[in-house]
């Protein structure tokens, strides 16, 4: 299996790129830092970017002879409520998180076309199905998402490509210690992160690396156009506290 994975050299994506190289597929990881560790091969690409966003896929797919896979996991958050970002910020997160999907999906589309197991999955978020609270913009482009995620499923039927997304959780990354890194109380902060998920603590890379590979493996041959929830139960259940 030849993949393609946008922000795969940390968190989410480098815990995709690692399991599936572990499978035996071979990866190529699309990044600002492409720094990843062999056997991973590394692109630097910014998906905000259409011209490096096509000399990167068409680079990486050269190197892998061919595409089978692609991971749209690349993204940026952003806090506030609706009033509170400047338009230049709204037009900066869905550059990466929704336009960036567009772009790398487009440049890879030819590729794909000509795989016998083609699969696209996109990285979403719970923010896509929940209401969080200061999370206006972030929220918004995973919306976008998951709205793209069933489009471009639905136009991509007759192609043999499926297209589908995962929504994780609160999920152990550099992105979550960042995040922690800037709140007042970080100890506290990551006890009310973890409180926030009915099952009392983050996702791991690991868990949401999992669902990922299963999507893009042919055993999910007969799934497209759904997301999966990877998120400790956050979007179905409310257990008493
Ligand atoms: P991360 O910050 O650890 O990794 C993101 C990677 O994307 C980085 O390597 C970064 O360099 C790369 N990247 C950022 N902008 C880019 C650009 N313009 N072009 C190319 N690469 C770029 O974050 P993560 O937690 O692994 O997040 C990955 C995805 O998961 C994101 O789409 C995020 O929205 C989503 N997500 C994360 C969480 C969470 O709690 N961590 C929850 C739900 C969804």
């Amino acid at each position: 299996m030849k993949v393609i994975i946008t922000g795969g050299a940390s968190g989410i994506g480098l815990a995709t790129a690692t399991l599936l190289a572990g499978q035996g597929a071979q990866v190529a990881c699309l990044d600002l830092e492409p720094g990843v560790p062999a056997p991973l091969v590394g692109v630097k690409a910014d998906v905000a970017d259409d011209e490096s966003v096509r000399a990167a896929v068409e680079s990486a797919a050269e190197r892998l002879g061919g595409l089978d896979v692609l991971v749209n996991n690349a993204g940026i958050g952003a806090a506030g409520t609706v009033e509170d970002n400047p338009d230049d910020e709204w037009r900066r997160v869905f550059e990466v998180n929704v336009f960036g999907i567009v772009r790398t999906t487009r440049a890879a589309l030819p590729y794909l076309r000509r795989s016998a197991r083609a699969a696209i999955v996109n990285t979403c978020s719970v923010a896509a199905v929940v209401g969080l609270p200061d999370r206006a913009l972030y929220s918004s482009s995973k919306g976008a998402v998951l709205a793209l995620t069933r489009a471009m499923a639905t136009d991509l039927l007759a192609d043999g490509v499926r297209v589908n997304c995962v929504n994780p959780g609160t999920v152990d990354t550099p992105w979550v210690g960042r995040l922690l890194d800037a709140a007042a109380d970080p100890a506290a902060e990551r006890v009310a992160l973890a409180a926030r998920q009915p099952t009392g603590r983050l996702v791991t890379a690991d868990e949401v690396a999992a669902a990922i590979a299963y999507l893009a493996s042919p055993a999910a041959g007969a799934v497209t156009g759904t997301s999966l929830a990877v998120d400790g139960g956050m979007h179905d259940l409310r257990p008493r506290r």
